[in-house]
């Protein structure tokens, strides 16, 4: 694969993704197109026959892995990411009328960046639960795709101090903006009923679903910028959700190359962004269950985990430019300088010298350059799924990820080069167990 064809797809994926069951649904679709099965967690299975699967939880996690040898013997070389992003999520019950508009209230997912969520041209996707024909609840994707909502900034003439001190009210501030209502409609009775417009997205992108009601949603607003490669000398990519897409991404690139004969994993939980603890989450089971129902007895999984090791893929921060002071002066990644160990003494990155020496090795046979990140002394550290899944399985873990600029900001900005240096490293992490 050449570096422009995995810049090409992850902007597709990225652009087609904009929220956790989207990311899943096509990855899904790429696995299955590229002969892994499906597997449903209902089903019996049949355990250690050899081949390429993938299993999904609440639609946004998804564990693809393929089976060679016995993993008692072998073990597994896993990958994790996650799905989720920072953003908006539309409220229960959001319609609010307010001097003649129609606005939506919105919880804030995850630690969002707020300030540049203001002035986009903001589309709405997710998974809605209906009742259909049949009078059972399914679930279905939706994406109005349109620029259908914007939060407009307030002008600097009626807020003086914006450029000093800007601080939002995230319950006041944040309703974006949908519709200016009809005159003679400025009572909520008469402003439009959001489940009644989602039904109707639903029976017009998908008239085989046979809606008859709208019951419930997971909704999220979006940028609709799509994403792009930028720059003088096109060094960087700017896109939303590059946290963590890219990594869900890039893993699954590897996978897809990785060895038949080989036990591969992938794990791409949703929730990182708000703690990990739920049924689709990486404090959840999914992983656990999923490894357990390859390895019979206690002993086996045993076995299999101390043979295995996981690469936890999330982003690092690069050191910026304008704010250099933030970093350790030695510990400051440069985008396009290649892939990032996270390092932190107190365990909020879960790599040890060990799964350190072992990522060096393999970049260094992979032609990759590697850096390294610890936060400030006097600064806390955030954290990410690889102390979960290493506490919540037992598996030796190493914390990686391409450095960004723009963390959970709506736009952020990673190094062309960098996604594709850490393709490469995982390949050779996948060979690895075979030689
Ligand atoms: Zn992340």
């Amino acid at each position: 694969m050449q570096d422009t064809d995995y810049v090409h797809g992850l902007l597709a994926f990225i652009e087609a993704s904009p929220t956790a069951f989207h990311a899943v649904a096509n990855m899904t679709e790429r696995l299955q197109a590229e002969g892994f099965e499906a597997l449903l967690e209902a089903q019996v299975w049949n355990v250690r026959t050899p081949g390429r699967y993938f299993v999904t939880r609440n639609d946004s996690s998804i564990i693809a892995f393929t089976l060679g040898a016995d993993p008692a013997e072998h073990g597994f070389r896993m990958i994790g990411a996650h799905t989720d992003s920072p953003c908006l999520k539309v409220k229960p019950s959001p319609e609010i009328v307010n001097n003649s508009y129609l606005q939506l209230g919105v919880e804030v997912y995850g630690g969002a960046l707020l300030n540049p969520w203001f002035d986009r041209d903001l589309s709405i996707a997710g998974r809605v639960s209906y009742l259909g024909n049949d009078d059972s609840v399914h679930n279905a994707l939706i994406n109005f795709e349109q620029p259908v909502a914007v939060i407009p900034s307030l002008a600097i003439h009626l807020d003086r101090e914006a450029n000093e001190q800007h601080s939002i009210n995230k319950q006041q501030h944040l309703p974006p903006l949908l519709m200016k209502l009809p005159e003679d409609d400025k009572h909520k009775d008469g402003s439009p009923d959001f489940r009644d417009i989602l039904l109707h997205l639903l029976k017009k992108q998908q008239p085989e679903a046979s809606a008859k009601k709208v019951l419930d949603y997971e909704l999220a607003f979006y940028d609709v910028q799509p994403p792009a490669v930028i720059g003088l000398r096109q060094d960087f990519i700017a896109a939303a959700r590059l946290d963590n897409l890219l990594s869900c991404y890039t893993g699954m690139l590897a996978l897809l190359k990785a060895e038949a004969n080989c036990n591969c994993l992938l794990v791409c939980n949703d929730h990182e962004e708000v703690g990990s603890v739920s049924s689709s989450g990486a404090q959840g089971t999914f992983l656990k269950s999923v490894l357990q129902r390859q390895c019979i007895t206690s002993e086996s999984l045993a076995r299999a985990v101390d043979r295995s090791m996981m690469i936890s893929t999330d982003n690092a921060h690069g050191i910026h430019p304008n704010y250099a002071d933030r970093h350790d002066e030695n510990h400051g990644p440069v985008l396009n300088n290649g892939p990032v160990i996270k390092v932190n003494a107190n365990q909020r990155y879960a790599s040890s010298s060990e799964t350190c020496a072992i990522f060096r090795n393999l970049c260094e046979r992979a032609d990759v350059p590697v850096q390294s990140f610890v936060i400030r002394t006097d600064m806390a550290c955030g954290s990410t799924i690889g102390p979960l899944t290493a506490s919540g399985i037992g598996v030796r873990t190493i914390d990686v990820g391409v450095p960004t600029f723009a963390m959970h900001s709506i736009r952020e900005l990673a190094g062309r080069w960098d996604g594709f240096y850490l393709y490469r490293a995982l390949r050779e992490y996948l060979k690895w167990m075979a030689d």
